[in-house]
């Protein structure tokens, strides 16, 4: 085993934070529970590269868990924000950069015609979860196991016992009524979507999905069982919600409806839109956002919506994201780094598989081909993990803290970056199946 980094500065910060902040933390997995170690605190971050409050440098592959797909502090988005710094903050007013933002996106996007732009991928999936409540006026919502869209209450809910139960809430302060407007079922289950929507057919407002599920191991899922989807929602008049807070604008900008040329009703977004600031978005057809106040009835508003520094970041990124290209080199660079680490394994005959789409990477400690369900993911494999990111962190690496968590490749990753990274790989293996 390698010498483990110097955390003397984030083990002091931690202890400070945790006198002000449950756990330490103001995002729980930050707190490095599911790892080796305190966490790092993080004082800057430049390309590809941050470096924590001991000085230790990594090249980063959480990326902000997701939003910085130009890298840290990239020179367009820093100084459209600076611009924007001496013009003001907030005020709560319209401003031309919405429009410009909410151009930008749906010039390039033909799968929504109108968006409404808010703080956070929690509320826009919040926002879009009454929207297809409103519109359809039924109350039932069914989702995946496996699936994370946000910390609210509908979606506080896993599965219940059962093929088909209402779901038990997953987090305590979750009423259990609202639990029972969630309906939990297993990915890639033909069956069980037939069956909840033999038994509720009527009451069955919408069927959210990630885009491609990626908060819990990447389980990407067949185009077939995705047009499935799309077809009984649409012969029982519910909704069908993309959840694309991760794969909008990452997988390109027109997502995971784009890859499996598919038309949801609602679409979600977040993370990359706001360039690395605050900001999440739903859009959906101009009849459907007609029922959005104040055109119509569903109510949602925010104090801090299209906030303007947070448009600015979110303008300039996306400006570099249309360019031709952008998303091909992204997809060839990360097919690369993951081909050469593969071999590697295949060599060495270790029981891990890298499952990856676009610029999205995620290990899996196993010897099964595909995976494709939340209960297909062994919790023991979660070790093997651990060896791996205490190894890479030891070596400059910096992987998300829970092997349930994807990677991400931006485009600040340099070829040195990826080979330098691939070595540390292969050493981390080498350690977690010494
Ligand atoms: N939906 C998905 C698919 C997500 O990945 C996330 C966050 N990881 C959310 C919703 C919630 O976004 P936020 O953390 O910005 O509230």
């Amino acid at each position: 085993m390698e010498q483990d980094i110097s955390r003397v500065k984030s083990a002091e910060l931690f202890e400070k934070a945790k006198n002000y902040f449950p756990g330490g933390v103001n995002s729980p997995v930050r707190a490095f529970k599911s790892v080796y170690g305190t966490p790092l605190f993080i004082e800057r971050g430049d390309k590809a590269r941050i470096w924590d409050a001991d000085d230790n440098e990594f090249i980063d592959y959480c990326c902000s868990w997701g939003p910085l797909i130009l890298g840290h502090n990239h020179d367009k988005v820093r100084d459209a924000v600076a611009q924007q710094l001496d013009k003001g903050l907030s005020f709560g007013a319209p401003t031309r950069l919405e429009n410009e933002l909410a151009e930008l996106i749906l010039t390039n996007n033909s799968y929504i015609e109108k968006i409404r732009f808010v703080s956070s991928g929690t509320e826009a999936v919040m926002s879009a979860i009454r929207l297809a409540r409103g519109y359809t006026k039924r109350d039932k919502i069914i989702k995946f196991e496996g699936c994370y869209h946000g910390h609210s209450d509908s979606l506080l809910v896993k599965a219940g016992s059962g093929l088909v139960t209402f779901g038990e809430t997953s987090s305590a302060g979750v009423p259990k009524a609202f639990a029972e407007e969630t309906i939990v079922i297993s990915l890639n289950d033909k069956q069980a979507l037939e069956e909840v929507f033999s038994s509720f057919s009527d009451q069955i407002a919408a069927v959210i999905i990630e885009g491609i599920p990626a908060n819990n191991g990447l389980l990407i899922q067949d185009k077939d069982y995705i047009h499935f989807l799309r077809q009984i929602t649409q012969e029982h008049g519910a909704l069908l919600i993309f959840d694309e807070v991760i794969t909008g604008f990452r997988l390109g900008f027109e997502g995971a409806a784009r890859y499996y040329d598919i038309q949801p009703d609602i679409i979600t977004y977040g993370k990359i839109i706001g360039g690395g600031m605050p900001v999440g978005a739903y859009g959906a057809s101009k009849e459907l956002m007609a029922h959005i106040s104040p055109d119509g009835g569903v109510y949602q508003a925010g104090t801090l919506s299209g906030n303007p520094i947070a448009m600015s970041a979110g303008i300039a990124a996306l400006r570099i994201l249309a360019e031709p290209d952008f998303y091909t080199k992204q997809e060839e660079k990360t097919r690369s780094f993951i081909d050469t680490i593969r071999a590697y394994i295949d060599r060495r005959n270790y029981a891990v598989q890298i499952f990856t789409v676009g610029s999205i990477f995620w290990f899996a400690f196993t010897d099964q081909k595909s995976i494709k369900r939340a209960d297909e993911i062994d919790p023991l494999s979660m070790e093997k993990y651990k060896v791996m990111h205490r190894s890479l962190l030891n070596q400059g690496i910096y992987f998300g803290p829970s092997g349930y968590e994807v990677g991400f490749i931006s485009s600040a990753h340099t070829q040195e970056d990826l080979n330098q990274t691939i070595e540390a790989i292969k050493t981390a293996l080498d350690t977690a199946f010494a």
